[in-house]
């Protein structure tokens, strides 16, 4: 306990049928929504909003407001931009004050969804904007953008299921290890190699990409949607995650409260865990902190980071290295 740093809370912007892409007119303007990707909005960022800008197809207009800085409208904005748009993001906060930059930033298309109430037609938005992000991510890898290659081994003590995932084939050299081939406390073990998204470093360098395109940041909240007719940009993108449940009277939208615990660095640690123990527990080894989570609360609005959370937190992941020489 006495190596931890700090410990962080942020609230992901779930929605159990999935994240909205979708077109809407609000007088002349035209709106896109991109928001709602619960805790995987660092991993589809490209994906769902190379879908929001397929929404453009056809119009005229090369001129946008993108209304939040986070990853999703950093994303938005690049690609908008790399269209020959010209691109003005209006938000509240810029990206270090974001949900995005709270992310743990492992590649892994988890908590996006209630699998049980999403639909079909969902199911295969997922699916596509998980392909074209990955994608794009492999594209932007390196220290430059904050994302490296990593194993990943997944913890469980029941089998993994036959049926396999559907984004299996997103995951490359997934085998299941037998018990002497992994020093882990867990009857189940799977090793993969994903990719690690450092929030800060990508965050970063999307808004420096952004700046030198000829991007412009203007600081605005906006109260009430009636607001954005008055903007001069004809074409307007939603990116404003949770903040989209008040703008846009959705209803659905909730915040899952995550927490977070941060310990120093450590280079020699060079792969990730989920699970291993009780509840929900994950530790990925990145540049700026070595994070061990965490929780999912959904409708949790409280913003305190709660102790009991960081001692399971801390002693669950105790009880999983503590068998290492
Ligand atoms: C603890 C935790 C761990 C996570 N781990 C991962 C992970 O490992 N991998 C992963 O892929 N994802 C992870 N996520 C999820 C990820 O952080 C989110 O899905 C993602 O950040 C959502 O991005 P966004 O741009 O839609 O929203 P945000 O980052 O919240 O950005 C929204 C923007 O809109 C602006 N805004 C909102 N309302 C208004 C308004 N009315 N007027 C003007 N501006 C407005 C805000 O100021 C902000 O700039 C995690 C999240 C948490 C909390």
């Amino acid at each position: 306990m006495e190596n931890v740093i700090r410990v962080i809370v942020g609230h992901r912007p779930y929605r159990p049928s999935g994240f909205v892409v979708k077109s809407e007119k609000l007088d002349a303007k035209t709106v896109i929504h991109n928001y709602g990707h619960g805790g995987a909005g660092i991993t589809l960022s490209w994906g769902s909003s190379a879908l929001a800008v397929r929404e453009t197809l056809g119009m005229e207009h090369r001129v946008a407001a993108v209304i939040g800085g986070g990853v999703m409208g950093l994303t938005t904005a690049r690609l908008l931009q790399d269209a020959g748009w010209r691109v003005t993001i209006r938000t509240k906060t810029v990206a270090r004050h974001t949900t995005s930059n709270v992310a743990g930033g492992e590649w892994g298309v988890a908590s996006a969804h209630d699998p049980e109430v999403s639909s079909a037609a969902f199911k295969s938005q997922l699916d596509f904007a998980a392909r074209i992000a990955h994608h794009a991510h492999t594209n932007l890898g390196g220290a430059d953008y904050g994302i490296h290659w990593t194993e990943l081994y997944n913890l469980s003590q029941r089998p993994f299921s036959d049926e396999g995932d559907k984004f299996d084939a997103l995951y490359p050299y997934q085998t299941e290890l037998m018990p002497d081939e992994h020093p882990f406390d867990s009857p189940y073990v799977r090793c993969s190699l994903t990719m690690m998204v450092e929030p800060a470093t990508f965050l970063r360098r999307l808004t420096e990409d952004f700046l030198q395109a000829g991007g412009k940041f203007v600081i605005q909240n906006f109260e009430d949607k009636s607001e954005l007719v008055t903007l001069d940009e004809p074409v307007i993108f939603n990116c404003t995650g949770l903040g989209a449940g008040k703008l846009f009277g959705d209803t659905e939208i909730t915040p899952a409260k995550g927490q977070l615990v941060f310990m120093p660095p450590d280079p020699d640690v060079d792969y990730l865990t989920i699970g291993g123990g009780s509840g929900l527990l994950y530790m990925f080894s990145r540049s700026d902190v070595l994070l061990l989570g965490g929780t999912f609360k959904p409708g949790d609005y409280s913003t305190h980071a709660e102790p009991e959370e960081t001692k399971r937190i801390v002693e669950g992941h105790q009880k999983i290295f503590s068998g290492f020489a």
